[in-house]
């Protein structure tokens, strides 16, 4: 019976792993269908960035409550993984609990850390729950995430709620064996929560806490497995992106625009005939961005690694003020767009078009004209992501490449283009008010 188990178990595992590394592959290789984009320079203060953003989590802590409730999730789900490769090894060997004998007392420490963090894990996931559904925040109940966002986010909650809760069991009953004698289960020591959650399991007899254990630990490790699978589908890929999304930062002064160098180059040798300029190799095809594709790769990394948590909606301008925008919107369905491009040149070939765009058939003109690009957006993100980048790229298309701006924009680029200002004085009467001073 043990043999055939471990043969489930390894099936299991291993199917589970192939399925979830074809589908990372192919998530990696969409990001690769954008533009190339240096991000390489200066290694170390990325390693830096990387550890202060993703791993510290430096951003979320502008708000106190959500960030700890945040960080005992996050902690808790890096830390169980220890537990988790315990698992693996005793599923696959038919061990049980094959750490315990070498490491003694800190294996005790390290399954009370487990614990304590899960306990707090699961207060934190029903807080979350409360604020989603019974408070109904604002920034989380907002018409973008209706439908299928919502429903993902109250998933995951609930399935760590399981995993959680099947964790806790599985070391409780364990416990109550340990103290019945019962055969295999080594003594773990004290463990922080069990020695008291192995009280709710008095009286049982030693079958029935061997049924209970061995359910409560196929849960956990079934569970393990699906959420693997399931994290490429969910905004919960940025438990995994934020890590590369913040180390392939882009290092710009806050509030400075990437200029167009083709652009740059025109403007200098306008404003001045005898401008030394940097010859342009390989200069765009078309200016700014109509689809996915003539997005870089940070911008389609970026839309992978969004949390959907709309700290970046609650700060826009534009939003606040009733208007369409929404930059959650914005990289949500950038996502959505590239998904649906990876799965047409998958199943459709290389060359396959579908006459779909990101602009127009997902964002509309009317929401990236709203945008003040203020930046607020960008400050906001706890994991580096910058709408503004992709609004500026798709409103450059709109204006540059279909001649498509609103008459009010138009006097103001002609009177840059004239003036050299976005008034409409001649240059050479910029400074009569001195006269009248
Ligand atoms: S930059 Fe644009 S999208 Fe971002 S917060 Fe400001 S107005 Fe909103
Ligand atoms: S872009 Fe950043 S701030 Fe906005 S929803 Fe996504 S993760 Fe949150």
């Amino acid at each position: 019976m043990e043999i055939v188990l471990q043969v489930v178990f390894a099936l299991i595992f291993g199917v589970s792993a192939w399925l979830a590394t074809r589908k990372f592959l192919a998530i990696r290789k969409n990001i690769f269908l954008g533009r190339k984009e240096d991000l390489t320079d200066q290694p170390g203060r990325r390693w830096k960035h990387m550890a202060l953003f993703a791993l510290g989590q430096k951003k979320m802590f502008k708000k106190p409550l959500p960030a700890v409730l945040h960080l005992f999730i996050y902690v808790s789900f890096v830390i169980v993984n220890i537990e988790v490769l315990e698992i693996i090894v005793d599923g696959i060997s038919g061990s049980h609990r094959f750490f315990a004998p070498y490491l003694g007392g800190f294996y005790t420490f390290m399954i009370s850390v487990i614990e304590l963090l899960s306990l707090l894990a699961l207060i934190a996931t029903f807080a979350f729950l409360w604020r989603r559904n019974v408070m109904k925040l604002k920034r989380l109940n907002q018409p973008e995430l209706k439908g299928w966002p919502f429903k993902d986010a109250n998933f995951i909650l609930l399935m760590e709620i399981i995993l959680v809760t099947a964790i806790l069991t599985m070391n409780a009953t364990d416990f109550r064996l340990q103290q019945l004698g019962a055969a295999h289960y080594h003594s773990t020591g004290n463990l922080l929560v069990a020695q008291y959650t192995s009280n709710l399991f008095l009286g049982m007899g030693t079958d029935t806490l061997i049924a209970i254990e061995r359910t409560a630990w196929w849960i956990h490790i079934v569970g393990i497995l699906f959420f693997l699978n399931y994290i490429p589908y969910s905004k919960h890929l940025h438990i995994i992106l934020a890590f590369p999304n913040s180390y392939y930062v882009r290092f710009m002064d806050k509030g400075k625009m990437e200029n167009m160098p083709v652009i740059m180059n025109e403007v200098k040798t306008m404003l001045d005939p005898a401008a030394q300029v940097t010859a342009i190799e390989n200069p765009p095809a078309a200016f700014g961005a109509k689809d996915v594709t003539d997005l870089t790769w940070k911008h389609l990394m970026d839309a992978y690694s969004c949390t959907e948590c709309g700290r970046c909606t609650a700060a826009c301008p534009a939003n606040i003020t009733g208007k369409l925008l929404s930059p959650r919107k914005i990289m949500m369905d950038t996502r959505d767009r590239l998904e649906e491009v990876g799965n047409n040149l998958k199943v459709n070939g290389p060359d396959f078009k579908d006459n779909k765009s990101l602009l127009g058939d997902y964002i509309s003109v009317e929401e990236i004209r709203a945008c003040t690009t203020c930046n607020a957006c960008v400050e906001e993100c706890p994991v580096n992501i910058n709408p503004l980048s992709i609004i500026l790229e798709l409103r450059r298309y709109t204006i540059m490449e279909q001649s498509n701006a609103p008459q009010e924009w138009n006097m103001m680029f002609n009177n840059m283009e004239n003036n050299q200002a976005p008034w409409q004085f001649n240059p050479a009467d910029r400074l009569n008010w001195k006269s009248e001073v």
